[in-house]
């Protein structure tokens, strides 16, 4: 199958501003933010928010990575999954605003279960979701706050986020 390009790097920069400047605006600011990224890609995303936030507003935006392996409602299904490291800024959750940051939404699954590893961290003011992508396909009630790009898929596509940091190259693939 071959794979059509749905964004480019400029497309992705020009996302990742906008959604910056959507989330400084629903904060009131940067502070007390904490952005969470989900391994591997939402972690990347995750970095790159808080330096174009740290662009733009100067300031204490932390920046963390939030695995979810062990929280999947899927794990007794495919108990090799390799958990990644969980590190959470300093100052914690507590009373924070956390930004969850994943590459793609599709079921919600995922995000369910960063939730429940939330619940199990601390207890944040407010907890939004930020997606490079959107795919559709909820099977959850679960939406997106911070939308990089909603991309209607069918169940058979693919989406593929590839982004320099790990794949060499910023690019967003549907196949
Ligand atoms: P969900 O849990 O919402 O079904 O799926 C979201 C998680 O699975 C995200 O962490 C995302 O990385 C991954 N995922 C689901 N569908 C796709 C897809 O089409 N492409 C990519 N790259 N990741 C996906
Ligand atoms: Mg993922």
């Amino acid at each position: 199958m071959t794979a059509r390009i749905v964004m480019q790097q400029a497309d992705i920069t020009r996302a990742l501003t906008r959604i910056s400047h959507e989330i400084l605006e629903s904060n009131r600011g940067s502070s007390d933010l904490v952005l969470l990224g989900i391994p591997t890609r939402g972690v990347i995303l995750a970095r790159r928010l808080g330096l174009i936030l740290d662009g733009i507003e100067p300031g204490a935006v932390s920046i963390g990575s939030l695995d979810v392996t062990m929280y999947r409602d899927d794990l007794a299904k495919n108990p090799t999954r390799a958990p990644s490291p969980t590190s959470i800024p300093s100052g914690g959750i507590d009373g924070k605003t956390v930004v969850l940051v994943d590459d793609v939404l599709f079921s919600g699954r995922t995000i369910r279960a960063a939730l429940n590893a939330i619940n199990d961290l601390g207890r944040p003011r407010a907890v939004r979701l930020a997606a490079l992508v959107d795919r559709g396909h909820r099977e959850l009630p679960i939406r997106a706050d911070f939308v990089g790009k909603n991309l209607p898929s069918s169940l058979a596509e693919r989406i593929n986020v590839h982004l320099e940091e790990v794949d060499g190259t910023d690019e967003v693939t549907i196949e």
